[in-house]
């Protein structure tokens, strides 16, 4: 296992206390105030949720252990439906990314290929947008502070789910009627909960492995558009997205889970050289919760959002229009359970219905139809897969 990984996987809470570090004081002045909502984390969801919840009058607070605009390891790509979804969060939100110079690229042609053999490609009714998510995420950071949320920089390191309250590595300790876990695929709020025994433990299902790095365009011929690579790693896949002067290029597998592995392989596909000579960034990883979703995230008032429930996409790993949606679900929970606060977590389910109905068949599809590509050498299974992805592909833009 990658050192990333491994870090990734340690379960153990840090316990502040024991640190001897906080000030009868500081312990004072904080537990005084109840804030209506913390929200831990200023990712998508994060943001969405106290953007949402602030501007209806809600006292909230999002706790965020990074200064903004901070670094995110993703391709940054948009489906429409996510702008369809924040549309009324966030009106013109395309609009301001194209004159904000954002917009790494915008497409409507794709291409899905096995490292040499193209199985479907085309134009999709609805454009892919591709953004850079620093920035992009730093948009939606400062939607939640103009709204009204309060932002703070302050790393959680513990959450007492019966106290209704969090402990930050500065020792401070924060109370609320409704905490939001929107900290991410190593969510501290899942583990917790699932130290309780009432959400499944992170990554029980199953959870990838995602490396990215940059090749330079120049002289070189890469596509206009995105481009898929399947059969060349086992439950995964790999991806070349266009940008202005240099390429995206990833892979993610949930059976390769050593860094070294995986890493070899994307250098397989793209040629050492290439890769070693990109000068800018090194190869870096992380974790996408892949088909790692939760059937009920929460608990009582304690709801987890975006990739703190798991919920990327287990086909081909689209986690933030989920990040989006889930915290528009979210905020509705706690609305409309304002005077009952333990049965958020349960309303909140219910509403993420549809969702989760769409992770469930995806993920059958995933291991049904990535299943299937070490076939293709068969002239017989090349048509039934390009067969198979048209339709997939048609099936995914009517919903
Ligand atoms: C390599 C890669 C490529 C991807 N490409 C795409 C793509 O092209 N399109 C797509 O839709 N999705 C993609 N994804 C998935 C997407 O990045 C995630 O699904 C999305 O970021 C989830 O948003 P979030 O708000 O739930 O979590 P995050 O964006 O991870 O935000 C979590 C936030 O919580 C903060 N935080 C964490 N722990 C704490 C703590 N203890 N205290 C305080 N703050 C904390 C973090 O600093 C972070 O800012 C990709 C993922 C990877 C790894």
């Amino acid at each position: 296992m990658c050192t990333l990984f491994r870090r990734a996987c340690d379960f153990q809470g840090k316990d502040i206390m024991s640190r001897g570090s906080i000030q009868p004081e500081v312990y004072a002045e904080q537990m005084s105030k109840i804030y209506d909502v913390i929200i831990i984390g200023c990712g998508p969801a994060g943001a969405t949720a106290g953007t949402i919840l602030a501007r209806k009058g809600v006292d909230v607070l999002i706790l965020e252990k990074k200064a903004f605009p901070r670094f995110k390891l993703c391709a940054g790509m948009l489906t429409q439906k996510t702008f369809d979804f924040t549309d009324s969060i966030y009106p013109g939100l395309e609009e301001l990314l194209k004159q904000k110079e954002i917009i790494r690229n915008k497409t409507k042609e794709y291409c899905i290929r096995t490292r040499d053999k193209q199985l479907c490609a085309g134009r999709s009714e609805d454009s892919f947008v591709l953004v850079d998510r620093q920035q992009y995420d730093h948009l939606w950071y400062e939607k939640a502070s103009v709204s009204g949320a309060g932002i703070r920089q302050e790393h959680v390191v513990q959450v007492d789910v019966t106290a209704s309250r969090v402990v930050t590595d500065s020792g401070r300790v924060y109370r609320a009627r409704y905490i939001l876990g929107a900290d991410g695929g190593t969510s501290r709020v899942r583990k917790t909960l699932a130290r309780e025994k009432v959400v499944r433990p992170p990554w029980s299902r199953g959870a990838a492995l995602a490396l990215e790095t940059f090749v330079s365009r120049e002289g070189k011929a890469f596509p206009d558009y995105p481009e898929l690579i399947v059969g060349v790693v086992p439950d995964g896949y790999a991806w070349s997205f266009p940008g202005r002067s240099r390429q995206r290029v990833g892979i993610c597998s949930a059976r390769i889970l050593d860094g070294k592995t995986l890493k070899s392989r994307l250098q397989d596909l793209w040629g050492e050289k290439d890769l070693l000579n990109i000068g800018q960034t090194s190869i870096q990883g992380h974790v996408l919760p892949y088909g790692d979703y939760e059937k009920n995230p929460g608990y009582k008032n304690v709801l987890l959002l975006g990739d703190a429930a798991g919920l990327a996409e287990p086909l081909l790993g689209e986690g933030i229009y989920y990040a989006h949606a889930s915290a528009g679900l979210a905020a509705q929970a706690v609305m409309e359970c304002w005077s009952k606060t333990d049965r958020a977590a349960l309303m909140y389910s219910g509403l993420l219905g549809d969702i989760l109905k769409e992770m469930r068949f995806r993920w059958y599809l995933r291991k049904a139809g990535l299943g299937l590509l070490p076939l293709l050498e068969s002239s017989f299974m090349s048509s039934f897969v390009h067969r198979f992805f048209c339709r997939l592909e048609k099936r995914i833009q009517r919903r």
